[in-house]
């Protein structure tokens, strides 16, 4: 392709990613010419093939597992997607099922406000559409589905030319372009995202290209040691020729690591029942069905009726690492005579019960430890 042909393709790509917003500025011809063509010609050699979701054009895998990985290891979906499709094969049956069953089984997946958005977007695509939308824009619209969300379901299985732009693939575009702009920032990634859109092959090559330039991200431009020597984009790539790898992608804003203290009221009935209550909707394990949780020890004794204050027994305290908290958790035991002492609001679940609830993954150990 000659250089003017080259940048009128550009122009062309960047009209496309108008919804952005942002000015995108023009890439070098050979990096337009260059990069979809290795990574699709990389992808059938050493792209992964082994993933439950992989090779499917069904919009229901494909966003389920796009779900289940925001935030998540690949290695701990792998098992929860299995156990969904089989318990929900279609999206019409998730959204036909009771939100307690979905939490039951997203029980330890954590981030508890993608179950609960997983639900009420099976609810809207069946009762507005039907079936999942074809379009990124339609399905932005959907609860719980981001742009890039949207663009992985529009590109895998209906071959629009969407960007995808989850962190994987910021990883590589950051470094190929040397981009230094912050791509945790609104602005940062309007920008990337203009970019990536001026690199996309055509439509018919999309899905492949979507799932080379995951992969790339996923096995090879590693975070912290990216395997440049095999990678297919090094020749291209501006961080490696400027030997500052690592410096991309740039992140000025850090999340913090905070702590947080909770104990536990660990009421437990004579046949083994215990006492639990459903979370708030928001905040730490939003929706969940938890053994009753107060900030203090003291305002759980304040929380029981007097008499039992001195029944209860301090068990030993553990810690539960979240993304960016740790929780100390103090559970507080207590044997209950059901028939003469009553609790706060919540309700009394036999241990055959527990199974199918949505509990916090470290409360549920606890219960059945
Ligand atoms: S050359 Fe290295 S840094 Fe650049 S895209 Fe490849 S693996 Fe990532």
């Amino acid at each position: 392709m000659s250089a003017d042909a080259s940048a009128a393709q550009q122009r062309r790509s960047a009209r496309a990613s108008g919804g952005s917003g942002a000015p995108a500025a023009l890439l070098s011809p050979t990096l337009v010419r260059e990069f979809a063509r290795r990574l699709l010609a990389w992808h059938p050699m050493h792209g992964r093939s082994d993933l439950p979701w992989q090779g499917s054009r069904d919009p229901y895998r494909v966003w389920l597992s796009e779900i289940m990985l925001q935030q998540t290891q690949v290695v701990t979906v792998v098992g929860y997607f299995h156990r969904f499709v089989d318990r929900f094969p279609t999206v019409q049956h998730l959204a036909a099922a009771p939100l307690d069953e979905v939490l039951g089984l997203w029980s330890g997946l954590g981030y508890y406000s993608r179950a609960r958005n997983l639900h009420r977007c099976a609810v809207e695509v069946v009762e507005r559409f039907g079936q999942f939308p074809p379009t990124a824009e339609q399905l932005q619209s959907l609860p719980g589905i981001g742009p890039s969300t949207a663009a992985a379901i529009a590109s895998f299985c209906f071959s629009e030319r969407a960007a995808i732009l989850d962190g994987n693939v910021k990883r590589v575009l950051a470094r190929v372009l040397a981009f230094e702009a912050d791509v945790g920032a609104g602005a940062g990634q309007r920008q990337l995202l203009a970019h990536a859109q001026q690199l996309l092959p055509t439509a018919d090559r999309m899905p492949v290209y979507s799932q080379a330039i995951m992969d790339l991200g996923a096995t090879v431009c590693l975070p912290r040691q990216p395997r440049c020597d095999v990678c297919p984009l090094a020749s291209l790539c501006k961080a490696r020729s400027q030997e500052q790898v690592t410096h991309y992608p740039v992140k000025s804003r850090k999340i913090k690591r905070s702590s947080l203290r909770l104990w536990l009221l660990w009421a437990v009935r004579g046949d083994g029942a215990v006492w639990l209550a459903r979370r708030p909707e928001s905040g730490i394990w939003g929706g969940l069905y938890c053994l009753p949780v107060y900030e203090s020890s003291q305002a759980l004794l304040q929380g029981l009726p007097e008499r039992l204050r001195h029944s209860v027994q301090e068990q030993p305290a553990f810690m539960h690492a979240l993304t960016h908290r740790d929780l100390h958790l103090h559970p507080v035991r207590l044997t209950v005579d059901a028939r003469r002492d009553r609790l706060a609001q919540g309700q009394w679940f036999k241990p055959s019960e527990l199974p199918d609830l949505g509990l916090p993954a470290p409360v549920r150990k606890l219960l059945t430890s």
